[in-house]
């Protein structure tokens, strides 16, 4: 992005974002993460070292907190937290 010309990118696998789009349309039920506010820290480790773009940071709260409209469910995030504040709250279905 910071270079001026045509780029390709070439993807490893299909956008998360699409995936979710199609689980919806086939009326799969992904799993549903949430971030448990009395575990966030406020570290900002998930958003200064981790690329979910499912996650961002809430200013008011001083939390991080997931957009449902774009979490996929992987789970990625409850490993990287190390104060276990990313909680499936719903499984998949
Ligand atoms: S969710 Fe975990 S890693 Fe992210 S800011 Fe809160 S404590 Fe830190
Ligand atoms: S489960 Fe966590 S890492 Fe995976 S898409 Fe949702 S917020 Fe991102």
């Amino acid at each position: 992005m910071e270079l001026e010309g045509v780029r390709v990118i070439v993807s490893r696998q299909v956008c998360a974002l699409y995936r979710v789009g199609q689980a919806r349309r086939k009326g799969i039920k992904l799993p549903v993460f949430r971030v448990n506010t009395e575990k966030c820290t406020g570290c900002k480790i998930c958003i200064n070292t981790f690329g979910c773009p499912a996650i961002s940071w809430d200013s008011e709260a001083k939390k991080a907190k997931i957009d449902p409209t774009m979490c996929w469910g992987c789970g990625s995030c409850s490993q990287i937290c190390p104060y276990g504040a990313f909680e499936v709250v719903r499984e998949a279905k």
